[in-house]
């Protein structure tokens, strides 16, 4: 085996990404089939039943999903994984009429126990997205927010999704935040989790979702020279699909996503809408503080504008 040949589970691999380059628009030949406006949702736990999971912003209930995937089936769309979009790209494999891409981040348990069965009920494919580290039992990342504690998935419930046809994906090994810690303890934290989780499936590991959505150049970089072929960001990233292979945005679904405010999420002109305001609070973020002397509009309506922005970050995040 490829890890048992270069030095076993403690090794991590070199340090490459300063020479490697992210690939980018590799779209470029799936132009013309339509596959720039694949949209990517982003779903974090589905629920059974009432109680406090109801309340919490990133949990969908059973129901709610249920009518997510018959709306998603009524109107055409199929569900497909990275892996099926690399294929295509190299010409091996035709994407259906209207690929949209379901991801599942940080993998709980209830992934397994409730979007699990639902999927298969209506033949369609997922990208879970799981920590290298095994030995991490349920979010402990969000424990200082007070958010709800919950299970993640065993190993057996993983393989089992990976069985059937669900791909997997890295997150990370241990939840941190990529763009905050020491470069060798990103490049560990996105090395190491790729090769934990293919020797836990025996099968490549070839996307990755950047926790709490947060990337720059560097940590894009280290993901490339990992070996990854895709990576999710979550509100950032260009509108078209795969104009940036390492940062694409995602849709995210919340609490409060009905089918009708899911129907408004995957057109076109939301992801539009979507990017130009990310853009604008980046342009007004670079000028603060001082930018009153920098930007021509007034003073409060700029502080609206960089407040409506940072809100709604918030609630997208
Ligand atoms: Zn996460």
């Amino acid at each position: 085996m490829f890890y048992e040949q270069h030095g076993g589970l403690n090794m991590i691999p070199e340090r490459t990404y300063r020479v490697l380059p992210p690939e980018r628009s590799e779209s470029e030949s799936l132009s013309r089939n339509g596959s720039r406006s694949i949209k990517i949702l982003v779903y974090h736990r589905i629920v059974r039943g009432r109680g406090k999971e109801n309340f919490c912003k990133f949990c969908l209930s059973e129901d709610e999903f249920r009518r997510h995937l018959e709306w998603l089936d009524r109107w055409g769309f199929t569900p497909i994984t990275f892996e099926d979009y690399r294929i295509a790209s190299e010409k091996q494999l035709e994407l259906p009429h209207k690929p949209i891409i379901l991801t599942f981040d940080d993998g709980y348990l209830d992934t397994y126990q409730v979007a699990f069965p639902l999927l298969k009920e209506f033949g369609m494919k997922a990208v879970i997205f799981v920590l290298g580290d095994r030995t991490i039992k349920n979010n402990v990342w969000d424990a200082h927010l007070n958010l709800l504690q919950s299970s993640l998935l065993e190993d057996s419930h993983i393989l089992e999704m990976h069985e059937a046809g669900m791909e997997i994906g890295a997150h990370s090994m241990t939840h941190l935040k990529l763009t905050d810690v020491k470069e060798e303890r990103a490049w560990e934290e996105i090395s190491r989790a790729r090769m934990l989780l293919e020797i836990l499936l025996n099968a490549p590991v070839l996307s990755f979702s950047y926790p709490y959505g947060l990337v720059n150049e560097t940590v894009k970089h280290m993901v490339a020279s990992a070996g990854f072929t895709h990576a999710c960001s979550v509100w950032t990233g260009p509108a078209v699909f795969g104009k940036d292979a390492y940062e694409l945005r995602r849709i995210p679904i919340l609490n409060s996503t009905t089918t009708s405010k899911l129907a408004v999420r995957v057109s076109s002109l939301f992801q539009y809408y979507s990017w130009m305001r990310w853009t604008a609070g980046k342009i007004l973020r670079r000028k603060h503080p001082g930018y009153e002397n920098e930007l021509i509009a007034p003073l409060d309506s700029v502080e609206s504008l960089y407040r409506s922005v940072n809100d709604y970050e918030k609630f997208e995040s």
